[in-house]
Formats: structure tokens, C-alpha cells, sequence
């Protein structure tokens, strides 16, 4: 019987910081689906929110309202404000770097904040947080790895979680036990056409909540990003971040004029684009950061800069085409303050867990934020609440091949999404 003290799902910032703050007395496995480094949080670009000083409390709380449309769960968005300059000092321990100005930080902007409280490095913060977190648990020796795993289902039998079941590359299916199980599997933008985040995160953990009546909310609240690069290749959007317009840029239509303030939550300025987008009969708008960002471009921003230049456009000197595309999910597993689910012995942490925290529509860099400060809660709650249980066989699963049950799940979460959508309006 493969059995650990607790599983953990994805190899993403909540996935790995859960581990890390559940110590070394825990014997850990991590699955992932991919390798280690292929998650959202390694493509996480803008930075990471902190409250400035104890005067900040009131404007980053009333920008986070302001931007989920005032449907944010207050409770949760007051944890995140209070914890989140322990949680910068518990990255900073770890060997993360920001960038520095003098003897402090160097804080960026980004939009529907009204202060410029955003750190970062330079413009790969998640790659910065993320390789240092692996780099830790790497060195954990109560935690075993597993990568190019894919859990397909959990093992579960009156409404309690004894582990999960995934399938490796080869196609075999095992069980996997344990006492607890988190649920840290991203978004869904894999989901869709055209999206920032990596293809294979389709959702898998919400489809797997549906099936097992685990309780799921705001299933239909999605954010789109006004601005991924526009090109005719196939794949993943590439994302032009939200501090490019923070310190400067600017969009234009097609005869050169701006027209909206670029500043306004997402949710806004996507709408602006698609108007403008409509109104020029173009399939983009263009953004233009030469003329408009006072500091070094390509220093600044240099994977931005570096792969707009492979795509045959130069920021340094000329505008380049952007569009929308879906880039974060506010919805997913239902979880209270601690990151619990509805069901025992079950957690949920990051994009894939909702705590209400986001609302209707996320504010920019607190995404890395809130994963980081619950799954951290996740960890000490599972470690107050310890106890061990006798573990159930589970008969050797059967299930679909990975297209059917790709497709499946798609079906099923996207007529969720829909039926969400009905209840809305
Ligand atoms: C391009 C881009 C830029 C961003 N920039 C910022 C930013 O500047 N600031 C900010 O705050 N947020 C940003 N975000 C959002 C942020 O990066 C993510 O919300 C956050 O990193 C999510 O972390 P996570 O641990 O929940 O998931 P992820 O980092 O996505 O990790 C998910 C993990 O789960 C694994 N997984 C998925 N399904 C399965 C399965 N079935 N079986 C096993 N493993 C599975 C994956 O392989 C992966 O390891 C950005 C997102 C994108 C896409």
C-alpha cells in the first residue's frame, strides 16, 4: 500500500510552500502532472502585493474591494493584508530575491492599485519564488517528488478524502493513501483557446470536486487579461504584464490614440479593448511602452522585451499588438480561512481553492499573495488537527483514457461554468 502522512497535488508556489511549512516530521508526497517547474506560478511576471506600513491597511483593502466588484469575502482579504509582509519575510528567509533601490525595495505598480506597492524581480518574480520554494523542499528528506503524474480522481467514501489516484505516463494507474490531501492544481486556462497559463492545466481538481460532491463557488468567475501578445502562432499566450502600463505605457488604436485609462481593474480595461478592437474592425489594439516608461525597457523587463523581439517586434522603439485572453480563475474549490473543503480530510490551496478572496475579479499581484498566505494557514491547520485514521482499501480503479476523460471533465466543468452564468443573471 502506498501510503504517506499527507499528498500534495501540483509543484506550483501553494503546492510546494504547503510542504515546506508542514515541517519535516510529515512523510510528504508531491504529484505533478508535468516536471516540477512547468506551473503558472513559474510564469507569474508583475510581483507579488505587500502592505506598504500599518497606513496602507485601508487603501489596499478598499483597492482589493474595489476591484472584485465589492464581492470579496472581507474576513479573508484582511488575513492576506495582515499576513502579507510576514509571508515577504518568510520568503526572503528561503533566499528569494526582490529587486532593491538603495538600501529598500524597489516597488512597481500595477492597475487599480493606488499605490505603488509591488514587489518584484525584474520581470520573472513567480521564477524567482517558485525555483527557490523546489529548491527547499528538494532539500526536505520527508518529502518524495513524483512528477509526470496526473491524479485523476481521489479516493473517497463518506464525504472523507484517504488519498488519491493518478496515472503515469505509462498509463498506469495506482492508489495512492494518505491521512490528509491538498488539492494545489491551478487554473483551468487549458481549458480554453487562448490563455497566459500552461495548456495542461485543465481543472482537473475541480472536475474531480463535481464528481465527488466537494463544494465548488463563483465557478463562473474568470478573468480575462487585457493584454497577451497578439501573434497567429499556436499555444500559450504570452503575457505582456500589467506593470508595463503601471510604470508608463500606454494603448492606442488603430490611428494612434489612447483611448481608456489604462489603470482601471482588468475586468474594465479588457471591455475597453474589445470596444476599440470592434470599433476599428482590427483583431487587436497596440501598446506602447517606448516614449512612456522612463527606466530601462529591456533591464526592466526582459523576458518581455526578449520574446516580442523573437516575434519581430522591438518595445524599446515601436508599439506592439495585444489582446485578451483568459488568465485566472477568482471561482474553484470551496474552502474556508484555512483552506479546508467541504470535505474531511481535504484541502484546497492557490487558483484552484476559493476563499472569496479575489471576488468577482482579481487585483493585480495578489494572486502569488493569497496562495502563499493560505497555503501557509493550510499547513498549520492540518498540523493543529492531527490525528491519524485507519485507512480503507480501494478496489484498483478503472477509468476512461486520458482524452475521454480530458474531454469529459471539460464538459462537465464548462456546463457548470454555464449553469452559473444562468443563476448570475
Ligand atoms: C503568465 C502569468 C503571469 C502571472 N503573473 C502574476 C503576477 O505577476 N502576480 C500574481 O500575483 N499572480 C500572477 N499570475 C497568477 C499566478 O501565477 C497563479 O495564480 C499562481 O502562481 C497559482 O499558483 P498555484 O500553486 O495555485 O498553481 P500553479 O503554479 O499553476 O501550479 C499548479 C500545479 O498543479 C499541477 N497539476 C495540475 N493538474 C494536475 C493533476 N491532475 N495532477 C497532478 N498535478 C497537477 C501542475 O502541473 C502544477 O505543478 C500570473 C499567471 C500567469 C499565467
Amino acid at each position: 500500500m502506498n501510503s504517506y502522512d499527507v499528498i500534495i497535488i501540483g509543484t506550483g508556489i501553494s503546492g510546494v510552500f504547503t510542504a515546506i511549512n508542514l515541517g519535516n516530521e510529515k512523510n510528504i508526497l508531491i504529484i505533478t502532472k508535468n516536471s516540477i517547474d512547468q506551473s503558472d506560478s513559474y510564469l507569474a511576471q508583475g510581483g507579488i502585493s505587500v502592505q506598504l506600513d500599518d497606513e496602507d491597511y485601508d487603501d489596499f483593502m478598499e483597492d482589493t474591494l474595489r476591484a472584485g466588484h465589492y464581492e470579496n469575502n472581507k474576513s479573508a482579504v484582511d488575513i492576506m493584508i495582515r499576513s502579507s509582509r510576514e509571508i515577504i519575510q518568510d520568503l526572503i528567509n528561503l533566499g528569494v530575491d526582490f529587486d532593491r533601490r538603495g538600501s529598500g525595495f524597489s516597488y512597481t505598480k500595477e492597475g487599480a492599485h493606488s499605490k505603488t506597492r509591488i514587489l518584484h524581480f525584474k520581470d520573472f518574480t513567480g521564477e524567482e519564488i517558485n525555483s527557490k520554494l523546489i529548491q527547499k523542499v528538494k532539500q526536505m528528506k520527508n518529502v518524495t517528488i513524483l512528477e509526470e503524474n496526473a491524479v485523476i480522481d481521489i479516493l473517497a467514501k463518506n464525504n472523507t478524502c484517504y488519498g488519491v489516484v493518478a496515472r503515469n505516463k505509462n498509463n498506469v494507474t495506482s492508489n495512492y493513501y494518505s491521512q490528509v490531501t491538498v488539492l494545489a492544481t491551478g487554473g483551468i486556462g487549458g481549458l480554453f483557446e487562448r490563455s497566459t497559463n500552461y495548456m495542461h492545466l485543465t481543472g482537473d481538481a475541480i472536475a474531480i470536486a463535481l464528481k465527488n460532491k466537494v463544494k465548488v463557488q463563483d465557478i463562473n468567475y474568470i478573468q480575462v487579461h487585457p493584454t497577451s501578445l497578439y501573434t497567429l502562432h499556436s499555444g500559450r499566450a504570452f503575457l505582456i504584464s500589467e506593470s508595463v502600463r503601471g510604470e508608463g505605457a500606454v494603448l492606442i488604436d488603430k490611428n494612434g490614440n489612447r483611448f481608456t485609462d489604462e489603470l482601471q481593474p482588468r475586468d474594465i480595461v479588457t471591455e475597453k479593448i474589445y470596444e476599440q478592437m470592434e470599433k476599428d474592425n482590427m483583431p487587436y489594439v497596440r501598446l506602447c511602452l517606448h516614449g512612456y516608461i522612463k527606466t530601462n525597457i529591456a533591464k526592466r523587463f526582459p523576458k518581455i522585451y526578449e520574446q516580442c523581439l523573437k516575434e519581430g517586434y522591438d518595445i524599446t522603439k515601436e508599439c506592439v499588438p495585444v489582446v485578451p485572453a483568459q488568465h485566472y480563475f477568482m471561482g474553484g474549490i470551496q474552502v474556508d480561512l484555512k483552506s479546508k473543503t467541504s470535505m474531511e480530510n481535504l484541502y484546497a490551496v492557490g487558483e484552484t481553492s476559493c476563499n472569496g478572496v479575489h471576488g468577482k475579479n482579481r487585483l493585480a499581484s495578489n494572486s502569488l499573495l493569497e496562495s502563499l498566505v493560505f497555503s501557509k494557514r493550510a499547513a498549520q491547520d492540518i498540523t493543529y488537527h492531527w490525528h491519524v485514521n485507519k485507512l480503507p482499501v480501494f478496489s484498483a480503479p478503472s477509468y476512461p483514457s486520458n482524452e475521454a476523460l480530458m474531454l469529459q471533465n471539460k464538459e462537465m466543468i464548462l456546463k457548470e461554468i454555464k449553469k452559473e452564468e444562468k443563476y448570475a443573471k
